[in-house]
Parts: C-alpha cells; sequence; structure tokens
C-alpha cells in the first residue's frame, strides 16, 4: 500500500531527500543512521516520556468546544498544546531532539530561530540539560522579538543576531548550517519544524507524533470512536500538523486540512502562501514548494504572524497536497485576526496568531453537525498581544 510517510531513502513521493554541501555529508548521514535506532529504544522513550509527561505537563487536554461547535455547525474538539511549558508544540520536539544528541555525545547545541518561539524551546531545554546553546536569530527578528531575546539569554543561551540577507529566519537558518559546518564533531544542530534534510523532517514529525497518538486515545473516550472525520492545523514549516495527522495519514476516513498563512492576500504579493504559490526547488536541504522568483532567487514571505512566513514548507506536506490527500486553504492575515478574536470571546482562550489561522479555516468548510472535528492550537497568544491590542484599537476606531 502506497503510504504517505517517510520513504527509506528519506522522501515523501518526489519531496524530500537530503542536499547538503560535502561538507556535512558526513554529520547528516551520522543522524540518518542513528536517529531511528535511538527514538525507538526503550530507553529513551522512557526519557522521552517522562519529560513530556512531569515537565511539559502532558497529555495536552483535547477539549470539547461547545459554543465554536454551535457556531460551525459540527463537533469541533480542540487540542490544546497552548498549555504545554513554553506555550507552543515545538518542545515537544527540542526535548526528543536534545536527549538524542546528548546520546550522539554532542557538547554544543545549535539552533535558529525567526520569531524567537524554537529559539526560547530550544535555550530552555539546554538550560534543563545543562548543554551550551547558541541560537541564530536574523537581526530583524531580533529587534522585532525583544522578549524571546531576553527569555534564551536569562535561559544561558547566546544569540547571534544574523545580518546577510533580509536579516530573518531564512538567513538564520544559512548561518546556522555555516556553524554546522564548522563544529561537526562536537555540534548538534536542532531544526524547529518538519523541514531540512533527511532525518530532519521525519525525526520532528515523529517527536511531534505524540499529538496524534493523544488524540486517538483521547477521541475513544469521548466519541467512542479513534479516529476524527477532519483534522486541522496550520502550517509554517509543518511541525504541530505532522504530528497531528501522524497516525492517521493513510487513514482514508479522516480529511486532513492545513492553513497556510495568506498574508494580506495570495495576490498581493505579500504572503506566505508557499504551498499555492511555490514551484519545485531546493531549499535547506530539501526538495519541497519554494516561493521563487523566474530566477530561483527565493521571494521573501509576509505574514501577520512571524511562525508562518517561512518560504517553504516541509516536504510531507508538498506531498500531502501534490496528492491531493490534504486540503490547504490559505487564510488570510484578517480572518486569522478574526479567528482569534472569535475564539477569545467565545472560549476564553486567546491563540497565538499562527493557531488562529488554523481557526480561520473554519469558516471555509461545510461541516455535517455529525462531524467529528479537531482542530489544534499550536500556540498560546501571549506573545502577539501587542498585534492583538492594535487591531482591537482599530476596531474601536471603526
Ligand atoms: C512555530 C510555530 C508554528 C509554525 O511551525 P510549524 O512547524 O508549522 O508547526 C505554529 N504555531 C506556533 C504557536 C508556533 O510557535
Amino acid at each position: 500500500m502506497k503510504s504517505f510517510l517517510v520513504d527509506q531513502e528519506g522522501y515523501y513521493g518526489e519531496f524530500g531527500g537530503a542536499y547538503v554541501p560535502e561538507i556535512l555529508h558526513k554529520c547528516v548521514e551520522e543522524l540518518q543512521q542513528t536517529y531511528l535506532g535511538v527514538l525507538e529504544s526503550e530507553e529513551f522513550r522512557k526519557e522521552f516520556e517522562q519529560l513530556l509527561r512531569d515537565y511539559v505537563g502532558r497529555p495536552s487536554p483535547l477539549y470539547f468546544s461547545n459554543r465554536l461547535s454551535r457556531q460551525y455547525g459540527c463537533k469541533l474538539y480542540l487540542k490544546r498544546e497552548d498549555l504545554n511549558h513554553t506555550g507552543a508544540h515545538k518542545i515537544n520536539n527540542t526535548i526528543g531532539q536534545i536527549l538524542l544528541a546528548k546520546r550522539m555525545g554532542k557538547k554544543r547545541i545549535i539552533a535558529e530561530t525567526g520569531a524567537g518561539q524554537h529559539g526560547v524551546a530550544t535555550a530552555t531545554v539546554c538550560a534543563l540539560m545543562d548543554l551550551e546553546c547558541v541560537v541564530y536569530m536574523g537581526k530583524t527578528d531580533v529587534e522585532r522579538q525583544h522578549v524571546n531575546v531576553e527569555k534564551m539569554k536569562m535561559l544561558g543561551a547566546t544569540v547571534m543576531p544574523v545580518t546577510s540577507g533580509n536579516m530573518t529566519l531564512k538567513d538564520a537558518t544559512n548561518e546556522a548550517i555555516r556553524d554546522w559546518c564548522c563544529h561537526p564533531a562536537d555540534t548538534y544542530y536542532v531544526i524547529g519544524s518538519t523541514v531540512g534534510p533527511h532525518p530532519y523532517p521525519d525525526m520532528v514529525a515523529r517527536l511531534q507524533s505524540v499529538i496524534s497518538e493523544e488524540i486517538r486515545k483521547q477521541l475513544q473516550e469521548k466519541e467512542g470512536r479513534d479516529y476524527p472525520d477532519y483534522l486541522i492545523a496550520c502550517v509554517g514549516g509543518g511541525s504541530n500538523a505532522a504530528g497531528t495527522i501522524y497516525h492517521y495519514i493513510d487513514d482514508e476516513r479522516v480529511k486532513l486540512v492545513l492553513a497556510e498563512a495568506g498574508g494580506k492576500g495570495i495576490d498581493t504579493g505579500l504572503t506566505a502562501a508557499t504551498i499555492q504559490l511555490g514551484k519545485t526547488g531546493i531549499i535547506h536541504g530539501s526538495r519541497t514548494f519554494v516561493m521563487q522568483d523566474e530566477d530561483g532567487q527565493i521571494e521573501e514571505p509576509y505574514s501577520i504572524s512571524a511562525g508562518l512566513d517561512y518560504p517553504g514548507i516541509g516536504p510531507i506536506h508538498a506531498n500531502l497536497a501534490a496528492q491531493k490527500r490534504a486540503t490547504v486553504l490559505s487564510v488570510d492575515d484578517d480572518e486569522a485576526i478574526d479567528a482569534a478574536f472569535e475564539l477569545t470571546q467565545l472560549e476564553g482562550i486567546i491563540p497565538a496568531l499562527e493557531s488562529a489561522h488554523a481557526l480561520g479555516v473554519l469558516k471555509k468548510v461545510k461541516f455535517q453537525p455529525e462531524d467529528v472535528v479537531v482542530l489544534t492550537v499550536s500556540g498560546r497568544g501571549d506573545k502577539d498581544i501587542d498585534t492583538y491590542l492594535s487591531k482591537l484599537k482599530n476596531r474601536r476606531e471603526k
């Protein structure tokens, strides 16, 4: 049977692979040969599960949203990744990868970050495990995301502002890769999403698959069946979405809906709708959809949400979209803001702007009253309060 999970060579259909410079071949190969054995070992699983439970606070609740269910005419459950320690799903992955790094004998952890969420999650786990931590971050983002920079420093990480290119995530990633090339023996590079060369997309998806594993158990308890009719999640690089769908990816009873950031609108040039607008290319070691111009130059993406404006997309999702296994909808800035206010007012939950894009999908799908829908709230909105407040002010003035 055809599977949407990774194949032996690290591909999802025509997407994925490991396109890395010569100097990194050994590092990437070492990871490829090590990760599965470690992730599947009894000893790793025990330590990982214990930290997810006692440190992160898992399982995260599957919350039946009464009022949103009524609003959208279905049975809507929210998977509450916003309640995790550090406020989002990212910590699931950083704990897993840093446990792996320790077992590989690495002493130094590096990471890239855009909005700072992955940087904070990495710095947190490095503090916990007493490891050196260096986080690359575009200078523009360092200025925009001041609070997260201070958090990383307080946690003991070194934040390296990157001044090449547009000084954002793509440039920070290039710089992290450069660092890895210089220190291949003692350094482990923690990638924060289902992107990068194989085995990263598969490894991150596996570490985040605790989300769908819990959904299965929780639905069985609440609905008497272990699968939903719909799964909905937002995609930046695709890690919370991959974790949400992992155990259902080959189960055709379950419809998959992915929300990407439309920005100001997909035909305005100010957008991050990579799946709809991107063309096949190679970015950060992986063959996938990339937002690029005629000459193959990467185009700077835009979204009101810092976690969604990546010019690529995880290869797993590129394949799901190309094979039409998943429906991909773009949700614009304004639609995401409306959805965030709606959740706040109806349920008393302030979502991250990224998660608000998943909520924006609810208006775009026609549900049946008996449909069981699970939507992942990937993070909490504390970090986005300034954006929300400025929109609130605009609303009052209108
Ligand atoms: C980083 C982030 C995302 C986007 O990353 P994915 O890898 O696509 O999940 C989404 N939501 C939140 C809250 C984030 O911090």
